[in-house]
């Protein structure tokens, strides 16, 4: 790694450039984790500030939820339009921020591409239902209409995608986005804000601040969760953040759709095939630093495949290349803080504790950059689940446990207060099924031969438990950005009511 050579906030001007961006400053300094530097600031938004978003916003719903979804879908179009032009850019500007190699930094932007081609899609497929009624001369059915202001938080591990799962749906609902980044990430959306006003110009008749950015921090957000007028909160973040978000939307009747923390599994059977799990079970583990929401974080082996898979993943682990995530071929980069690396050391000082062999987790680089914080990734063999394997080290740890029958593997994968993503190894069919099946796993994406990790954007995301249960992306999610209305039509002479009562008038 060439830190000499390197400085981020050079790097920063010139991604800005490209874009077409000018970072305004303001007291949310944002640093690139690649070397600590300083990358540009903007400026915090006070609760009026958020306030006077939403109620804009609010007026720009009022417009648009009128124009016909699929000229709404015509805008999204476009979005994904300028997004292919900017990719290069927009990707490295998201490894800069928030340290991901390059290589997930664009596929980050290609997430975005997808969901727009994909909400362009259902901009035309907004379907109800219609639907048997008992009454003669009735007809009922069922209409979708766009709901109101999207208010959406972000966490810094995903900084631009999160957004555009929930904003690019929105929009095609009919809805008015308010955005409240990680304030570890501004800057990925600020510039993410300029790509869609360039947009809504070449688009032409969008209303005013249909998408728009509040900056900070839990202030930011909670006057986002708290205002009346904000019909939806759709949060990414952690189990903490969710539990203080939840009961506050809840107690004004709002709507939340949570997508909180993971502590995601893999069960490698007797029959599974071992090359391709080796390379599974690496790229869920240490890929993004293992600071993803789906990271593979608690690995059970089968007794009788643990001694030629184990060892071998410890070889993968100390080899691994760790350093500057814009370098070809680098596929771990660093913490996103020191907050970070120290969570990481608390978390294995624990798993020591609780009976564990720890290789690896040393601290790299630090002679080269300072306020960088890179990391060896951690294999950690534990004697069996404990305090510390059941709780989210959003950093590169993983837990090997031995299992002996699959019923007590499954058992032990969903001791974990947290359900969002699973996986199985195996070749054997009723060991998958059985990891499907009802008494199986129970995350919200459950894979077969597959890891957890790296979702495509057609499935609906999110899982159960303390992760939250929201969905997000594809499949049906787009019903919770719209509100449904039963309608009855009668069209016959009489007014038969349901349930054959009788209400003769006298
Ligand atoms: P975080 O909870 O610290 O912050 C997330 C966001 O919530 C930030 O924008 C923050 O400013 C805001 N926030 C924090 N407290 C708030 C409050 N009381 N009211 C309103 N807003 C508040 O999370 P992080 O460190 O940025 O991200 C890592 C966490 O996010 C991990 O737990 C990870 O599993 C989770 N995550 C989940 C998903 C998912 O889809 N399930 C995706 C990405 C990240």
């Amino acid at each position: 790694m060439s830190f000499s050579s390197f400085r981020s906030s050079d790097e920063a001007a010139a991604l800005f450039a490209r874009l077409g961006v000018t970072p305004p400053g303001g007291d949310l300094v944002s640093r690139s984790p690649i070397d600590g530097g300083e990358i540009g600031a903007v400026a915090t938004a006070s609760a009026a500030d958020v306030a006077a978003a939403v109620e804009q916003a609010h007026r720009a719903f009022a417009a648009w939820r009128d124009v016909p979804a699929p000229r709404r879908g015509e805008l999204v179009r476009l979005f994904g339009a300028v997004l292919r032009e900017e990719k290069a850019a927009l990707g490295r500007l998201v490894s800069l921020e928030a340290g991901k190699i390059l290589q997930e930094g664009l596929g980050e932007v290609q997430e975005m591409i997808d969901i727009c081609d994909f909400a362009v899609g259902l901009s035309r497929q907004l379907y109800g239902l219609t639907i048997a009624t008992e009454r003669p001369g009735h007809r009922m059915m069922e209409t979708w209409h766009p709901l109101g202001v999207v208010g959406v938080i972000s966490a810094f591990n995903f900084p631009v995608a999160v957004w555009a799962w929930n904003a690019c749906l929105a929009f095609v609902c009919g809805d008015a986005v308010v955005w409240k980044p990680s304030e570890k990430t501004p800057l990925t959306a600020f510039a993410v804000q300029a790509l869609f006003e360039r947009t809504a110009a070449r688009f032409g008749d969008a209303p005013a601040r249909l998408s728009q950015v509040v900056q900070g921090g839990r202030e930011a957000g909670e006057a986002l969760v708290d205002h009346p007028r904000v019909a939806l909160v759709s949060a990414t973040g952690s189990t903490r953040m969710g539990r203080a978000v939840a009961p506050r939307v809840a107690a004004r009747f709002g709507r939340s759709l949570l997508e909180l923390g993971g502590n995601n599994g893999m069960v490698v059977a007797p029959s599974a095939d071992l090359a391709l799990a080796e390379r599974a079970i690496t790229f869920a583990a240490v890929g993004t630093a293992g600071q993803r929401c789906t990271t593979l974080r608690r690995l059970f082996v089968h007794d009788s495949v643990f001694d030629a898979l184990v060892p071998r993943l410890r070889q993968i682990w100390a080899g691994v290349p760790v350093g500057n995530p814009l370098d070809d071929g680098m596929l771990v980069g660093p913490l996103i803080d020191r907050a970070a690396f120290e969570a990481m050391q608390a978390a294995l000082a624990a798993a020591r504790e609780q009976g564990g062999i720890v290789e690896g987790g040393d601290r790299l680089q630090a002679e080269a950059s300072p306020d960088a914080w890179y990391v060896r990734p951690a294999i950690v063999t534990m004697p069996g689940q404990t305090a510390i394997t059941l709780t989210e080290t959003f950093a590169p740890i993983l837990y090997v446990m031995r299992y002996l029958g699959l019923d007590e593997a499954i058992a032990a994968h969903n001791a974990a207060p947290q359900g969002l993503a699973s996986s199985i190894f195996t070749n054997d069919i009723r060991e998958a099924e059985t990891f499907l099946s009802a008494a199986g796993s129970d995350c919200g994406i459950v894979n077969v031969n597959i890891g957890p990790s790296g979702a495509e954007i057609g499935g609906a995301f999110g899982g159960e438990k303390e992760t939250g249960g929201g969905r997000e992306s594809g499949s049906d999610a787009w019903r919770a950005y719209m509100r449904r209305a039963t309608n009855t039509i009668n069209y016959s002479r009489d007014l038969p009511l349901a349930q054959g009562i009788n209400f003769n008038m006298p």
